[in-house]
């Protein structure tokens, strides 16, 4: 018995060490399955009775899913199992996407970073999740699997809404690819959070953006907000107002602009609606202005 008197219900364990014993076990168990990366927001879920699965497959022992990969064209590939501390610890990532530690080591503290996966952090659907709007800002890809085949979705079509996304319940994230860095290109992810560390963003932006060959123009900017809608949100139609443009303080408010337009946000303890739309446009601003600065020294 649970303290409380419920009755407790019986889980089934299992950690496959291949890729196709996991798929096979997933499509047996489909919704009845927890799908068990780092587990920091899974256990949570099940400690609060949000969710019961009856099947765990652990995740963290299958190759294809700890695996780095850089291609001939220098597209980045990164295994959904990964911890955070694996990601800002690995010099090919950080010589690649220095930009990914923005994110990686500020999801939770130390201890969650041990765990935490990016392809976790996903899943989970949160609209605050930390690694999402970089990833989105990047043109990042999510490769899923199941045992009728393959499939490739672009990180802003993944969600569709507050811990759901469009994945199957046979499918299996197995990796998320980042493609090749442009040269003269930055990012960078900053959030607000009420404390300094282990909090959920009030707000966060994500930024990508590439210089013309002078550095004085924008080439391309891509933006994606956290925490102001019931999704993470990418901000549509940036190109096509700033591609061309003189970099200036007017150009950038262009930007930030179409970023606090494009937030949806409700209020709630955390802040106003009005709020965080203000901070979408703060946030966005400083956020363009890190990524400018890394895509000059790129
Ligand atoms: C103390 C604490 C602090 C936290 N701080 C932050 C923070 O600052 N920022 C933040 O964004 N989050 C934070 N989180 C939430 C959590 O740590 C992150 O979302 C983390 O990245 C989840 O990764 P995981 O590997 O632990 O996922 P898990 O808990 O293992 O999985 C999460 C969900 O995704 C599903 N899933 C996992 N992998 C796959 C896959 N490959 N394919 C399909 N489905 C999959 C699982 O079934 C589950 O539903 C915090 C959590 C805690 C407990």
């Amino acid at each position: 018995m649970k303290p409380g008197g419920a009755e407790l219900k019986w889980i089934d364990y299992s950690s496959p060490e291949t890729l196709a014993e996991a798929l096979s076990l997933l499509n047996e168990h489909q919704k009845d399955a927890g799908i068990l990366a780092g587990g920091t927001d899974l256990i949570v879920k099940m400690r609060a009775d949000r969710i019961n699965p009856g099947q765990i497959i652990d995740i963290k022992s299958i190759p294809e899913l700890n695996q780095v990969n850089i291609n001939s064209n220098n597209d980045l590939t990164i295994g959904s199992a990964i911890p955070c501390y694996k990601i800002y610890n690995n010099d090919d990532i950080m010589n690649l996407r220095p930009e990914l530690k923005d994110s990686a080591s500020i999801i939770g503290g130390t201890q969650i970073q041990g765990r935490a996966s990016f392809g976790g952090n996903i899943c989970n659907a949160a609209p605050s999740a930390d690694s999402v709007p970089l990833l989105i800002s990047l043109g990042a890809t999510c490769n899923v699997q199941s045992v009728n085949g393959e499939r490739t979705i672009a990180l802003e079509d993944l969600f569709s809404g507050p811990g759901q996304t469009v994945l199957e319940p046979n499918e299996l994230l197995i990796s998320i690819t980042i493609p090749k860095k442009s040269d003269l290109s930055g990012a960078n992810y900053i959030r607000f959070i009420p404390r300094n560390e282990m909090d959920i963003a009030v707000v966060g932006t994500g930024v990508s953006v590439t210089l013309s060959s002078n550095k004085k123009n924008f080439e391309s900017v891509r933006v994606s907000l956290a925490s102001v809608g019931p999704t993470p949100i990418f901000v549509d139609g940036i190109d096509k107002e700033v591609s061309g443009q003189e970099i200036n303080d007017e150009s950038i408010r262009v930007v930030s602009n179409m970023a606090k337009n494009a937030s949806k946000p409700i209020s709630d303890m955390r802040g106003t609606a009005e709020f965080r739309q203000h901070l979408c446009e703060v946030l966005t601003r400083r956020a363009l202005i890190t990524a400018i600065e890394r895509a000059k020294e790129a």
